[in-house]
């Protein structure tokens, strides 16, 4: 027995198999079109009433909604089904995995209140910015992903962002983690995906040492066309280094297929007493087996080391005996099919019906899946944030009067000059410099400017300080080149202004003064200059001293 009944803590389901999207490298794909032997279906709250008795669920401590398939949240009775699981366990931990792309405002705010446990949460999975995102996660938009995680997590809800790092939008990981964090986001988590392992690895050791299929995976249009590849990171750091693990297990044991054969199997499912469901309503171990177990039947395989799961199936009776629309989850799990994985383990190699995918995710030399998580918790992007905050006022010459950039707050939707705090080692003026160029690419020369204001701490989100409540900000000029800037996503539009209309739609007085201040030098400058003035160099107004 893999385990018994009463040790079960946790449950993975997949409600749905449908889904709005079409990921390159998803087990719906099939050569860019939805795989036809896909059956689209899902469980209705009907059928979760029927799986999960109130008691079970009471037993459980943890349960994720993440498709195999399909997006969770488009079963037509989500939010039916995790009130009436919330209901019966308010304790349970419970994950929602979604590619955030669809339902409305309401709708995610309404999600937010329903998972107002304190422990739950929704992971959204988003993978680059708005010009990268949905090449691997087709058919959704970023902009309206961002908008629904927003909604959720001003209504209350807590939000994980998920970023698959790939060669097309490694380059964007640190911005989206400080948007993730600006946006309020609690967890950022990088993932360095498995999906680049390749089936043939195992047949043919010497395709691994060619980088051209080793980092790679086509790409296909919806008429079945390659169309290109979607290729690993450049970054070592960001690449899931299980890869690296293959390469010496074929050296220490000749192939993939002989470590497989020898390596003893750790279960994962009984380590941490879980099961799965899918939006058929069948019961396995884990997500592994159960899309093993299609293999043969979704991607036409004939590999008979493959279909090792298959054939535990057919000996078993068949899928019917998985059910639970028909049978309890205790029933299940003590039967044949169970038993049979589990004896699979201790065979002599895979052609003896040793579980192949027992192997690879469970051998204890080889864990691609756990290696791919990488969060913020760990602090990989985390500088120390320090204690104060920067402003800077982009300007420009033109035809001999100076124009100001200002910016509006996508979230708050009032005009502002660029803001941010410092980090690490940085002096005001590195921060400064930062700032601006991370908000608008302008990489110029500064003015420091006198005006100076405190911000309470609890303006500025989570960042507190032991013994600080109010923080220094210091005011900057800024020359731009150009008055075409690439703002970032935090500003919805900006504009260049004359001083007396930038200075009526600025909202905060210390904005207002700092911008006075800089129009006043400005312009004092270039009047000393037209008379022939000597004027102090720009440079010595640079800040150059720590705070
Ligand atoms: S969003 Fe999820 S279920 Fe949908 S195609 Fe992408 S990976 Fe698959
Ligand atoms: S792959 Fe096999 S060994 Fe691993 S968790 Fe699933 S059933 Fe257990």
């Amino acid at each position: 027995m893999i385990y018994d009944f009463k040790d079960i803590r946790g449950v993975h389901i997949e409600l749905t198999t449908k889904c709005n999207s079409n990921c390159t490298m998803c087990g719906r794909n099939f050569h860019g079109i939805v795989c036809p032997k896909l059956k689209l279906t899902e469980l209705s709250l009907k059928d979760c009433k029927r799986i999960f008795s109130p008691e079970f669920l009471r037993q459980l401590k943890n349960m994720s909604m993440c498709g195999v398939y399909g997006e969770p949240t488009l079963a037509k009775d989500f939010l039916e089904i995790v009130k009436y699981i919330l209901a019966c366990n308010p304790k349970l931990k419970l994950d929602v995995y979604t590619n955030g792309g669809i339902h409305s405002v309401d709708w995610w705010q309404e999600l937010a209140q329903v998972l107002n446990n304190g422990k739950s949460k929704v992971v959204f999975g988003i993978d680059g910015l708005k010009n990268t995102h949905s090449i691997y996660r087709r058919g959704t938009k970023f902009p309206i992903i961002l908008r629904n995680a927003q909604a959720f997590i001003r209504s209350g809800g807590i939000a994980e962002w998920d970023f698959i790092v790939f060669k097309h939008n490694e380059h964007q990981v640190k911005e989206a983690y400080k948007i993730s964090k600006k946006l309020g986001f609690k967890i950022f988590q990088v993932k360095r995906t498995s999906r680049f392992y390749n089936y043939f690895y195992e047949q043919d050791p010497a395709l691994i040492s060619q980088n051209e299929q080793f980092g790679k995976k086509p790409f296909y249009n919806n008429k079945g066309q390659k169309t290109g590849d979607i290729e690993l990171p450049n970054n070592n750091y960001y690449r899931n280094d299980s890869l690296k693990t293959i390469k010496k297990l074929i050296k220490e044991y000749g192939s993939l297929i002989k470590y497989f054969d020898k390596v003893p199997i750790k279960c994962q499912a009984r380590k941490t007493g879980g099961i799965f469901i899918s939006a058929t309503g069948l019961v396995f171990p884990c997500c592994w087996v159960y899309q093993q177990s299609n293999y043969g039947i979704f991607y036409g395989v004939r590999d008979l080391l493959e279909l090792n799961e298959a054939n535990a199936l057919y000996k078993s009776g068949g899928i019917k005996f998985l059910s639970a629309k028909k049978y309890p989850i205790k029933h299940i799990i003590n039967g044949k099919f169970f038993k049979l994985i589990e004896k699979s383990w201790y065979l002599q190699d895979l052609k003896n019906g040793k579980s192949k995918v027992c192997a690879r995710h469970c051998g204890y030399q080889l864990d691609m899946h756990k290696r791919q998580h990488y969060n913020s918790k760990n602090k990989i992007f985390e500088k120390k944030r320090l204690p104060y905050q920067v402003l800077v006022f982009p300007y420009f010459k033109e035809r001999g009067n100076y124009l100001y950039a200002i910016f509006k707050r996508k979230d708050l939707k009032f005009w502002q000059g660029i803001s941010g705090g410092g980090e690490g080692n940085e002096i005001p003026l590195q921060a400064a410099k930062r700032e601006v160029f991370e908000e608008t690419k302008i990489d110029s020369e500064f003015i420091q400017l006198d005006s100076k204001t405190t911000i309470p701490v609890e303006n500025l989100g989570n960042y507190r300080w032991k013994g600080v409540l109010v923080v220094p900000e210091f005011a900057f000029g800024v020359k731009a080149r150009s008055k075409d800037l690439k703002i970032s996503h935090e500003h919805s539009e900006y504009g260049w202004f004359p001083f007396e209309e930038a200075h009526k739609l600025l909202k905060y007085d210390s904005n207002k003064t700092a911008l006075w201040e800089l129009n006043y030098r400005l312009n004092e400058k270039q009047r000393k200059e037209r008379n022939g003035q000597v004027i102090r160099s720009s440079k010595a107004r640079l800040l150059e001293k720590r705070v």
